[in-house]
């Protein structure tokens, strides 16, 4: 039985959609809000101190804070409110950590038992529990490894406010210039200001034709240039799981985007778009350092780098889109690394930031608006195993792109091979998630020598003489030239 973690059926029946909205309100409205902008933001640093004192003397967070005794820079409301962006702050680091923690332990050579109550402290994030024994004593001393190497969320230079109804009360708009406004509080008591939102067709599409509802909740954000744009959040029921359709491995590929286990390549086009922009981006940061200019500093840099976010986070959306339309039950997965070989570090460093939060969000979406499930599992040697017979090799991957068994001689594109034993990991016990590489080798090259007789005399020079028909005594029966058949779609 499959006991890989799927996020299948959460508890909550409820899933959140978000729209960009346009808030076109007049210089007088965007200067009050311009000027809640900085106590906000101090507002944000002061609570996040709090939520992080809490955790570290108490061991573990409330669900909310007590703004009584807070500065009266802001009203109750409003700090009810900060307090729950900066809480969000912190729970999105804390998730991180939590990954990074459970991965250290799993590759970690301490003894089964430890682990296990490592692993347990860690997914109650009770680190700082008041407990004083040796798992405690270590949890403790990898987080601060941790809190070294990823710093704490810095709301300080925060540009977003994400105001509740209570202080950005959404209605329909008494005047016929725009359909809604946000009624929204500023440092003046008593007297808020009406931010008129502008939201797509969509919106109010959806609205209408789904059981969408409209959430009494605004976001707002301001570019560098000062310049706000809104966000509005609706709720829906979650969509039943899928029972029905295929489960795909897929893997992050080399030159695509994609590849999936039934041999398809998805988005192959990006490679080439993305070097083009790599060039140009390389290029230009070239020309601004030679004049002394930070590439933060300079308007073209920045629009190129929001150019390329842009495409790749459409890209990602547009290739996920078409799997939700597909019979599709469920995806398998591994964990993301956007990093190519052939691209810059500037390069690799946007994208990997780009691609996790656009996959992970669109991996949400599919299970909570199409009910399809999602298993992750430990990537470790799915590029070097052969997905038809198991062996386990470093020359099995030829080049980049080709993939090519010594012992039964299957050929493949390395990047479906590796979806492949994605979606076989699936069928391991926790997709093998707290296991170290070692063993996991070690289990591969076991299972192997069971199977083919032939374990042990696999050398280099096999893989030439490989590719002719199976050899006597073997137990693989299908012709390996048969499997090179890849559809590429973009
Ligand atoms: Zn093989």
């Amino acid at each position: 039985m499959p006991t890989s973690r799927c996020r299948r059926g959460m508890k909550t029946g409820v899933a959140h959609k978000s729209y960009g909205v346009a808030l076109p309100m007049n210089q007088g409205k965007l200067k009050k809000l311009l000027r809640l902008l900085p106590v906000w933001r101090w507002g944000l640093a002061y609570s996040l101190d709090r939520w992080i004192r809490e955790l570290f003397e108490d061991g573990c967070l409330s669900t909310w804070q007590n703004a009584k005794s807070f500065p009266s820079c802001l009203s109750q409301r409003q700090w009810d409110s900060v307090s729950r962006q900066a809480k969000a702050a912190l729970d999105s680091w804390l998730t991180n950590r939590q990954n990074d923690f459970r991965g250290i332990v799993a590759s970690s050579t301490l003894d089964d038992a430890l682990k296990h109550e490592l692993h347990s402290i860690n997914l109650r994030y009770a680190w700082y529990e008041h407990v004083d024994d040796e798992a405690h004593h270590m949890a403790r001393r990898l987080m601060k490894h941790l809190r070294k190497r990823h710093r704490m969320p810095d709301l300080s230079k925060c540009r977003v406010m994400d105001m509740d109804g209570k202080i950005a009360r959404v209605e329909d708009a008494r005047n016929t210039k725009c359909e809604r406004w946000a009624v929204v509080s500023t440092l003046e008591s008593g007297k808020p200001i009406r931010v008129p939102i502008v939201a797509d067709r969509k919106l109010d599409g959806n609205l209408f034709a789904n059981d969408e509802t409209l959430s009494n909740h605004l976001t707002i954000r301001f570019d560098p240039e000062g310049n706000p744009s809104g966000r509005l959040i609706t709720t829906l029921p979650k969509a039943k799981a899928r029972t029905q359709g295929e489960t795909l491995g897929l893997d992050w590929g080399m030159d695509c985007m994609f590849a999936l286990s039934d041999g398809r390549l998805l988005g192959t086009r990006m490679s080439d778009w993305l070097k083009q922009r790599d060039a140009e981006l390389t290029e230009l940061t070239r020309a601004l350092q030679k004049s002394g200019i930070k590439p933060s500093r300079s308007r073209r840099y920045r629009n190129l780098q929001r150019r390329i976010r842009a495409h790749y986070r459409n890209e990602i959306g547009r290739l996920f889109n078409k799997l939700g339309r597909e019979r599709v039950k469920e995806i398998v997965v591994e964990r993301l690394d956007f990093r190519s070989q052939g691209l810059s570090h500037r390069m690799n460093r946007l994208l990997t930031r780009t691609g996790r939060a656009a996959v992970s969000a669109k991996l949400k979406r599919l299970q909570e608006l199409d009910g399809i499930a999602v298993a992750e599992v430990n990537p470790a040697y799915t590029s070097q195993e052969c997905s038809r017979c198991g062996y386990t090799a470093r020359n099995n991957r030829q080049t980049r792109d080709l993939f090519r068994c010594e012992c039964c001689g299957t050929t493949l594109h390395a990047d479906i091979n590796a979806s492949r034993n994605i979606l076989s990991r699936r069928s391991r016990r926790d997709g093998w998630r707290s296991i170290r590489k070692q063993e996991i080798v070690r289990m591969l090259n076991q299972e192997h020598a069971d199977r083919c007789a032939h374990h042990g005399e696999h050398h280099v020079g096999d893989a030439q003489t490989s590719g002719a028909a199976p050899r006597r005594g073997k137990p693989h029966e299908r012709d390996a030239s048969a499997e090179v058949k890849i559809q590429t779609v973009s």
